[in-house]
């Protein structure tokens, strides 16, 4: 990206030169003009830190939660900085982003990585977490079958945490090679190849990216079941809502979660994420890594 100058770390704030980076959606949509936000990108990553008030932070690896709180607010309080109204976002909200040598995050988001976890692992801690925030929600039933629409990277992430909790996982995508990642991670797959099928679940995961997949999710979803809705859809959802009143079925939108679970998973190995690298690209070849990241069935490029 952009050449930009070593950046001096406010009080408590750490220095952190970035290891590896990872390209989300959402990356891809910023260049699209959504958000509003022109700076550097990049919040999925993994730093070595270099400068910190916390000497014992100093030369670990690290990776980051990406909201940045003003720590005082009822949110901040309750411990959901995440929906601090005062919050700034690593690579997306008024904070320059990871995608260059050297960033600043707060020490306090940050979070070591074990010894065990290599660094391309870990940098998916930030989607994982994400994937994770589901069971922070809802409380599903352990015995009760859940679909995820969708096997981009984010619905395998979901379908493999899912099934790590235990839980009979039904993964809708449209992908063969994509879908046999998590197949051999116990999760049961079938390809969409019209409809999918109609009052099936209690419980769907709309992770397709598309304004279609919430359509979906509504059709697959027994009456009194729940959506958790994954996917952030730019524009208007231009569909049917009668089903929803009348099954009187509950959405759940979901955005981040927290890093502790998602970095136990990666240590304990409960999921596959070495399957999902498709592409690793060195960060002054970042403009090339966006054109990969953005071809149909590519999953994470990473910069190296
Ligand atoms: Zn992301
Ligand atoms: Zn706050």
């Amino acid at each position: 990206m952009k050449r930009v100058p070593r950046p001096k770390p406010p009080e408590g704030f750490a220095l952190i030169r970035l290891l590896c980076g990872g390209i989300c959606n959402t990356d891809l949509e910023l260049q699209r003009g959504y958000y509003g936000f022109s700076g550097v990108p990049g919040h999925e990553f993994v730093g070595e830190v270099v400068e910190a008030s916390r000497r014992d932070l100093i030369g670990r690896r690290v990776v980051g939660e990406i909201n940045l709180c003003c720590g005082g607010c009822d949110w901040c309080r309750k411990g959901l900085g995440r929906h601090c109204p005062g919050r700034s976002v690593l690579g997306i909200v008024k904070h320059p982003g990871a995608f260059r040598e050297f960033f600043t995050l707060p020490e306090r988001n940050l979070h070591v990585i074990p010894d065990s976890i290599p660094t391309e692992q870990a940098v998916f801690v930030e989607p994982l977490a994400a994937a994770g925030e589901i069971l922070d929600q809802v409380s599903i039933p352990c015995s009760s079958p859940v679909a995820v629409l969708g096997d981009g990277k984010l619905g395998l992430l979901v379908a493999q945490v899912l099934r790590a909790y235990g839980y009979p996982v039904h993964q809708y995508g449209r992908h063969k090679t994509k879908l046999r990642i998590a197949a051999r991670a116990g999760v049961e797959t079938e390809m969409v190849r019209e409809r999918v099928p109609a009052s099936e679940y209690d419980w769907v995961v709309d992770a397709t990216g598309s304004p279609k997949g919430l359509a979906d999710a509504v059709r697959m979803t027994r009456p009194r079941g729940t959506i958790i809705m994954k996917s952030t859809v730019h524009g208007l959802a231009g569909f049917d809502t009668a089903p929803i009143i009348v099954n009187e079925i509950t959405l759940v939108g979901s955005r981040c979660g927290r890093f502790e679970p998602a970095i136990g998973l990666l240590r304990d190995g409960l999921i596959n994420v070495s399957d999902m690298i498709s592409e690793r690209m060195p960060l002054d070849r970042a403009p090339a890594a966006f054109r990969a990241a953005a071809k149909s069935g590519v999953l994470k490029v990473l910069l190296t």
